[in-house]
């Protein structure tokens, strides 16, 4: 028996195969759940963090970020559950997989009917984990702290006031800690893809962090890879 899916469940597939997305999408979408498609690790977690879905299909090879790195970045912040998607024989990356907090896997080729139990299972899991505890809103790089549902910084125990373009800035940048992000890249994402201004305006603004975060208390967060971006480093 079928069951019905009583509000639209969202899945983002982040699956470089695209032949292997695309037809997965199609009987997702012909199931009633709604599908969102990334073709690497970093798009991935981008849509990730923009879409917040409430199932994520995730291969293991994917360029750009793998899988389980993948994995392991969404898992610090959010519960949301996660199926791998394996190749056969990659028994090892497995047992990695679920190590790095992935709820589930499945292996190439599978039967789609297959999948769909699974995540059936994983949703039926995952809401009854919500309802028991709170979701973690907290991104956390060495002593530097965000309370992404307050919206607040604070650097150990002091409180760092930020304008919302600089916050929105600092949390693109320590959710892709020690990747290297271009100017274009920021951009686009802070301040948006019809944003007409002058490029600089994202140095300007790493310069307006580093005097609240970096001057201030005497650290090195932000990175310059001269001609190419920023990044921050995570310590450990
Ligand atoms: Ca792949």
């Amino acid at each position: 028996m079928k069951e019905t899916i009583n509000e639209q469940k969202r899945v983002l597939i982040i699956e470089d195969e695209t032949k292997l997305a695309r037809f997965i999408e199609l009987e997702l979408k012909h199931e009633g759940y709604k599908v969102i498609l990334a073709e690497d690790g970093k798009e991935g977690i981008d849509k990730f963090f923009d879409e917040k879905p409430d199932i994520v299909l995730l291969d293991l090879m994917l360029p750009k970020l793998n899988g389980i790195e993948v994995c392991r970045r969404i898992r610090k912040e959010s519960d949301t559950p996660i199926i791998m998607i394996t190749a056969k024989g990659e028994t090892m990356d497995k047992i990695v997989g679920l190590d790095s907090g992935a709820d589930d896997y499945i292996t190439k080729p599978f039967a789609i009917e297959e999948l769909f139990a699974r995540i059936r299972v994983a949703l039926r899991h995952s809401s009854k984990i919500t309802n028991e505890k709170n979701i973690n809103n907290i991104l956390i790089l060495n002593d530097l702290k965000i309370d992404l549902s307050m919206h607040s910084v604070y650097y150990k125990e002091n409180k760092i006031e930020l304008t919302k373009r600089e916050y929105e800035l600092l949390v693109y940048l320590v959710r892709n800690k020690n990747i290297v992000i271009s100017r274009e890249q920021i951009l686009n994402k802070v301040w948006g893809y019809d944003y007409l201004g002058e490029t600089n305006v994202v140095d300007v603004y790493v310069r307006y962090l580093r005097t609240k975060i970096d001057d201030k208390y005497n650290i090195k967060l932000i990175h310059t890879i001269r001609g190419v971006g920023y990044f921050v480093k995570d310590n450990d």
